[in-house]
């Protein structure tokens, strides 16, 4: 490449245009130029080009920004006519600019990086809402091609009301912002929310747009009022029966002392049942919330199958049903908190024996998979089985199997808490398997304690 002169006017800003600047500054304009051609004529720069000329303006800017050595003669845009004297200084100073490009090429290189890594989409648009750069969320978040300099992709992916906001923020001088909650223009089901910040003021003007898809925040908050809803639904419930009974008892509507017994069995047992609610609904939040820690210390869970058979067999038995633990391997450690995997196991073998016909079968297994190095935990009934469309939902809080209330009674809670114990809180996974009218298999999984333990 050839070296070529800047002759400035006398009356130019002092700057350094020793050699370095000579070569660099043409280069980096040319590579901005070429990024800026590219985007205009085929309106499609990529972001590696887009990138590439945000750097190559950053690096001509800052040489040509740059000011003069403290000492060094004042060059008025006409270093490289400087006499041959100052050549060793000039070899010196090309040297030391090099070593300065190359630390602003890092540098730019290491906030390209910076800004790709943001999973939110971060454009900077001119006050015509043109795009100058564009991190690569853009494209995820605002569409393909949204990234693209030189056009206003970025912003046609958005409702007018953020260009308008561009040109409100920019009038109203750096630092100005407004924020917008709308969704993609080509996609109603991305909900967004977008904040407008004005950086530079001026004839050269730009503002930065702020892109985030808030999808999973708004599912989290729909789930959440679900939540509250069926909650208050859950506990209204007890509760009306608890008010109506307590009422009939306090107006004396209830002379037969058979009946007031009768009344009060009913408010202790709907009690009983709305306090179980509370608490579950309280473990689960705490859970989820993250303030419940589980203990971690080695856990036999056959030891716990056993003593959780044990507990369950007169419930079974009450109802006719064997309760069985066939197959229980040695060396089904993991490590964990052993009052809430009992919690689990509770759950499954009363879930089994509660939805299990007289003279019915409930069989714990506890097996190793040595491959996968998890503990395997199955509960297996003759029961009445989960339709398929109930499946996936069956994890999920206050959901219960339309028909199976007369079966029994239930909150529709033990299963999320089951799930979140098991998967949150141990790293396992949970899971079901069913046929209507021949029965279900519960099972989970917990990693071992120690890698390579065997089935015994
Ligand atoms: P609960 O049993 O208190 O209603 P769970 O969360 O434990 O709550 O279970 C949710 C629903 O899953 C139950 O209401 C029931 O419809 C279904 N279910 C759970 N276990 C079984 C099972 N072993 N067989 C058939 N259905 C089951």
């Amino acid at each position: 490449m050839t070296t070529t002169r800047h002759g400035g006017p006398a009356t130019a800003p002092a700057r350094e245009t020793g050699p370095a600047a000579a070569v660099l500054v043409p280069a980096a304009l040319a590579i901005a130029a070429a990024a800026a051609l590219a985007a205009t004529f085929d309106g499609s720069m990529s972001p590696w080009l887009s990138g590439a000329a945000s750097a190559a303006v950053g690096v001509a800017g800052a040489l040509l920004a740059r000011p003069a050595r403290a000492g060094a003669p004042a060059s008025r845009g006409s270093a490289p006519d400087a006499a041959p004297d100052a050549a060793p200084d000039d070899a010196a100073g090309f040297d030391e600019r090099l070593v300065e490009l190359r630390a602003m090429r890092l540098r730019d290189r290491e906030r390209g990086a910076l800004l790709d890594a943001l999973a939110d989409a971060l454009v900077l648009v001119d006050a015509h809402g043109e795009t100058r750069f564009a991190n690569r969320a853009a494209e995820t978040v605002l569409g393909e091609g949204a990234s693209a300099a030189g056009t206003r992709r970025a912003v046609d992916a958005l409702p007018p009301a953020v260009l308008r906001a561009v040109g409100g923020v920019l009038a109203g001088g750096v630092g100005a912002s407004r924020r917008i909650e709308c969704h993609r223009l080509d996609d109603e089901s991305a909900p967004l929310v977008v904040l407008v910040v004005a950086i530079a003021a001026g004839d050269d003007a730009f503002a930065a747009i702020v892109a985030r898809d808030v999808r999973a925040e708004r599912e989290a908050d729909r789930m959440k009022s679900e939540f509250v809803a069926k909650a208050s639904h859950e506990l209204r419930t007890p509760l009306a029966s608890i008010r109506a009974y307590a009422e009939m008892l306090a107006d004396g509507e209830i002379e037969d002392g058979v009946q007031r017994a009768e009344c009060l069995a009913t408010i202790q047992r709907e009690t009983v049942r709305l306090s179980g609610l509370v608490d579950r609904m309280l473990d689960i939040q705490r859970i989820e919330s993250g303030l419940s820690r589980a203990e971690s210390a080695p856990v036999d869970l056959a030891a716990l199958a056993a003593e959780c058979v044990a507990e369950q067999r007169a419930a079974a038995e009450a109802r006719r049903i064997a309760l069985v633990l066939p197959r229980a391997v040695q060396g089904a450690v993991v490590q964990g908190d052993a009052g809430l995997l009992k919690q689990v196991l509770v759950n499954l073998v009363s879930n089994g024996v509660k939805y299990t016909p007289e003279g019915g079968r409930v069989e714990v297994e506890v097996d190793v998979d040595g491959l996968a190095r998890t503990a395997v935990v199955s509960v297996r009934d003759t029961g009445i089985g989960i339709p398929e469309h109930a499946r996936s939902r069956l994890f999920t809080p206050f959901y219960r199997v339309e028909n199976h209330e007369r079966f029994a009674k239930g909150t529709g809670l033990g299963l999320n808490l089951c799930r979140n114990i098991v998967e949150r809180m141990h790293g396992g996974q949970i899971g079901v398997d069913s046929t209507v009218g021949a029965g279900s298999r519960f099972w989970f999984t917990v990693p071992m304690e120690q890698a390579g333990r065997k089935a015994a």
